[in-house]
């Protein structure tokens, strides 16, 4: 069984772990620095206030850890504010969080009107699959020479990308009952 740290500290994260639990893979509330230690194959950055828990990271002196975490290659998958705080660069913010990943991010990119929205859209390897936005980022550039895949678009715009050992969807696939986003994440952790 796979062991799936959540990063717990602000936002949507118990909807992450019913989905991982849901997929027969164990669930683990990461809310402190000492967590970090534990022993975990992936880690999940959820939706909520990339602001907040990027303060949070820093305040609870767990920013360094994660970052190391990632750059040594331990899969992480970003929803949302998970996808802000992972890119290498916020085009409408004038710092980046953890710089993990070459893709230029714009943040709450939908205005106020179209703030939230649900579709059903194509996901590369998967097929459709429903995406609900909530204030949401999207995905403005990516670097292909780095190997960001981009793995699907709303309206010409870039929504899930993955690049190595980072999955990052600017919608919220745990709050639907459709874990296939969730399933392909497992499938890309290494083999036992
Ligand atoms: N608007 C939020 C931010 O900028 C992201 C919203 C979300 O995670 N649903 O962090």
């Amino acid at each position: 069984m796979k062991r799936i740290g959540i990063l717990a500290l602000q936002g949507a994260f118990a909807e992450h772990t019913k989905a991982i639990k849901r997929l027969g893979e164990e669930a683990f509330e990461i809310r402190q620095k000492s967590d970090l230690d534990k022993s975990i194959d992936a880690i999940i950055i959820p939706g909520g206030e990339s602001t907040v828990i990027g303060k949070l990271l820093k305040e609870m002196d767990m920013f360094d850890t994660l970052k190391m975490l990632i750059t040594e290659g331990l899969p992480v998958f970003g929803t949302c504010a998970g996808l802000i705080l992972l890119a290498k660069r916020i085009s409408n913010d004038d710092h980046s969080y953890l710089d993990a990943m070459d893709i230029s991010v714009k943040r709450n990119a939908y205005g106020r009107q179209l703030g939230s929205f649900q579709t059903i859209n194509y996901f590369l390897g998967i097929g459709d699959i429903p995406m609900i936005f909530i204030r949401a980022p999207y995905i403005e550039e990516v670097s292909e020479t780095d190997g960001v895949e981009i793995l699907a678009e709303v309206d010409g715009n870039i929504v899930a990308a993955r690049q190595n050992n980072i999955l990052v969807t600017a919608f919220h696939p745990e709050l639907t009952e459709d874990l296939r986003v969730h399933r392909y994440f497992l499938d890309l952790l290494p083999k036992a």
